[in-house]
């Protein structure tokens, strides 16, 4: 039986609380599937910092790079806010995507039929919803050079930032999106805004052609303004949107909110495309933050965090069966009333991180 390795980097404010059940669900998924896990701590983030005096310490980096998947729980807070920007906790987040070559984010946009009245949009516009963000994460103009403030002769100040793709990049962020797109309704919507930036007119002549090798797949390209317009419209049009590291950075923040809480929302970092490659590294963690104001309190959802499991069985291991299994007993869990207190309505159980955890634990047994 293979063992997966897993480095859990549980980080700072409820990181470590959602983390714990996020462990506790995969502990229940290697009984009932016969899996095998080998898990492994480590600190990360402003823990990390106040240890060692770095956010990401270099036995850290070593064990995520020895590791078949990593778990992140959430880094930063206030405590760590004044500290100079090169060891600010968040640092840790862009030194682990760029070590470990993750230059796929995949963020999922389902909706939970018992939550769908805690989203601020209709009902009907949102039934249904089951859409896949995929952001390319480690280059455009996070990334290109020359960039800074630099004063001017007379004074002024330049602010420059440049956004640069290459073929190779956009090629294999493009052929993450159309493996993906093939295991679900296989339509892909690219979008840029090719009509007035150069770079992105590139990212669409590279996508129609990685089309060319799939072409049961369906693609449609949209400016980034329409599409944005179009999430809050219609968004059930879409299936899998594939998109730079500006674009999708917020785009992938609208997808995710039509769907309710910040606390159910899970997300994946890949170097590859588990369909495409024999082993796809990736990092799985919440999309939210520490919550520093709820932080110790056991009041943190963690079914963000046991979500991003799932998505950890389906995309760095091929578990399939497992990731769904996960996923239905979350869903059956709502459907019983069970709810955190940032999901809460009149009428449900209000429970804490623990307890949600240990009712999907014993939905999956
Ligand atoms: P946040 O996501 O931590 O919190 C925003 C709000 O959502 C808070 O009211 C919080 O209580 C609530 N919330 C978040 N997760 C929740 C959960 N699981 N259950 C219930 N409620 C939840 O964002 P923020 O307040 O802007 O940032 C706090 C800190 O987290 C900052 O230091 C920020 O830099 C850091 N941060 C880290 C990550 C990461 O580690 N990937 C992401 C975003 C922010």
């Amino acid at each position: 039986m293979t063992t997966y390795k897993i480095a859990v980097l549980a980080g700072d404010g409820i990181g470590p609380e959602v983390t714990k059940e996020a462990v506790n669900v995969l502990k229940i998924i290697q009984k009932t599937e016969g899996l095998s896990f080998e898990f492994e701590e480590a600190p990360v983030g402003g823990t990390a910092y106040d240890q060692t005096g770095k956010p990401l310490p270099e036995s850290t980096l070593r064990i995520a790079k020895q590791s078949d998947a990593v778990l992140l729980g959430a880094v930063g807070g206030p405590k760590w806010e004044p500290l100079d920007y090169s060891v600010r906790p968040e640092r840790a987040l862009l030194g682990l995507r760029s070590e470990l070559g993750l230059f796929a984010n995949l963020r999922p946009a389902t909706v939970f039929e018992p939550l769908i009245d805690a989203s601020t949009l209709k009902r009907e516009v949102i039934q249904g919803i089951d859409l896949m963000v995929v952001r390319e994460l480690t280059g455009g103009i996070y990334f290109g050079k020359p960039r800074g403030v630099s004063k001017l002769p007379n004074g002024e100040e330049k602010g420059i930032n440049t956004l640069v793709y290459t073929t190779r990049e956009i090629e294999r962020v493009a052929k993450v999106a159309f493996e993906l797109a093939r295991g679900r309704r296989k339509k892909i919507t690219s979008v840029d805004k090719a009509n007035v930036l150069e770079a992105t007119e590139l990212w669409r002549n590279v996508v129609t052609k990685v089309h060319q090798n799939y072409s049961d797949v369906e693609l449609s390209h949209l400016y980034v303004d329409n599409c944005s317009m179009q999430l809050i419209r219609n968004p059930k049009q879409f299936d899998v949107i594939l998109t730079s590291n500006l674009f999708g950075d917020i785009l992938s923040d609208e997808a995710a909110m039509l769907t309710g809480s910040i606390g159910m929302l899970p997300s994946a970092s890949l170097n590859g495309s588990s369909r495409a490659e024999a082993a796809c590294r990736g990092m799985y963690e919440p999309v939210h933050g520490s919550a520093p104001d709820i932080a110790g309190k056991g009041l943190a959802n963690p079914i963000a965090a046991i979500l991003s499991v799932a998505m950890c069985l389906k995309y760095s291991f091929n578990q399939s069966q497992a990731a769904k299994k996960i996923e239905r007993a979350v869903a059956e869990v709502l459907e019983k009333g069970y709810r955190t207190a940032d999901i809460f309505t009149e009428g449900t159980r209000k429970v804490g991180t623990k307890e949600m955890g240990e009712a999907i634990c014993k939905e999956i047994r």
